[in-house]
């Protein structure tokens, strides 16, 4: 486990050297933990080595870790949702993630909003959103989102078209159970690093249509969560405030 703390320290160390050749401050950019396949001593490890942030992207996954982060002892931390998120799970993944990273249809924003609502209403049992350092509230606070755009064109990744990036920002924003806190984009598969590049610009120039915008509901639009383990360097120049990194900091994942 010490490999971790290890890796976390050398990934740590590239997020604040990328930052530094375009004249960022590294604190400007979280480092969000991808734990998917991690059994929960990995990923216990990474927290106890100051990791804060932990992203799952299957929600079985994160409810059957989730009692095991929960755990006394357990570091304080966030978790947020970063796959595709199917409709039925929407009221597990609330249980557990305090922030879905994936909404790219209305449809979708309108289910969380209608469980966050009933959550607020009391007939829903919500919990720990924010981890196990978080009371139940109640649900009385609206859930973070961000708007998942495709900023690759590839047919195989999720994600709003950039084009209607701006009309499903606007019409997420307006949910009054949903706080719209910026972008995710999964960065384009090309050994051309400009052709990465470019994804990541495009996602930036989301963020500063959605703010130019100044509809409603989209002024804390802030978040750019962009570039992983192979490709941070290029995200975090683009202006990346949150990078997903998983196998650089827990190793190449079985087959699954
Ligand atoms: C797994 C995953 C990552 C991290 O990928 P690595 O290449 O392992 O760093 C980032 N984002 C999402 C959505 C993922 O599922």
């Amino acid at each position: 486990m010490d490999q971790i703390a290890e890796n976390l320290a050398v990934v740590r160390r590239r997020i604040a050297d990328a930052a530094h050749v375009v004249g960022r401050d590294p604190a400007e950019v979280r480092l969000l933990l991808a734990v998917k396949t991690q059994p929960v001593d990995a990923v216990r490890a990474a927290l106890d080595a100051g990791a804060d942030l932990l992203g799952h992207n299957r929600a079985q996954e994160l409810v059957a870790t989730g009692p095991g982060l929960a755990a006394p002892g357990t570091p304080a931390h966030e978790m947020h949702f970063i796959g595709h998120l199917q409709s039925n799970k929407v009221n597990q993944v609330l249980r557990w993630a305090g922030c879905v990273q994936t909404v790219d249809t209305l449809r979708l924003a309108q289910r969380l909003d209608a469980a966050v609502a009933r959550r607020v209403a009391g007939t829903e049992n919500g919990a720990g959103r924010n981890g196990p350092a978080v009371e139940d509230d109640g649900g009385a606070s609206p859930l973070d989102v961000m708007v998942q755009v495709n900023t690759s064109g590839e047919p195989t990744k999720a994600g709003v078209d950039p084009a209607g990036a701006v009309e499903l920002a606007s019409a997420v924003g307006a949910l009054p159970h949903l706080r719209l806190r910026g972008f995710m984009t999964i960065g384009a598969n090309s050994p051309d690093v400009d052709v990465v590049r470019a994804s990541y610009e495009a996602l930036a120039q989301v963020r500063r249509d959605v703010l130019a915008g100044g509809a409603p509901g989209t002024g804390d639009a802030t978040e750019l969560s962009m570039g992983m383990s192979g490709d941070l360097e290029i995200a975090v120049a683009a202006g990346a405030t949150m990078v997903r990194v998983g196998t650089a900091v827990f190793g190449a994942r079985p087959p699954v």
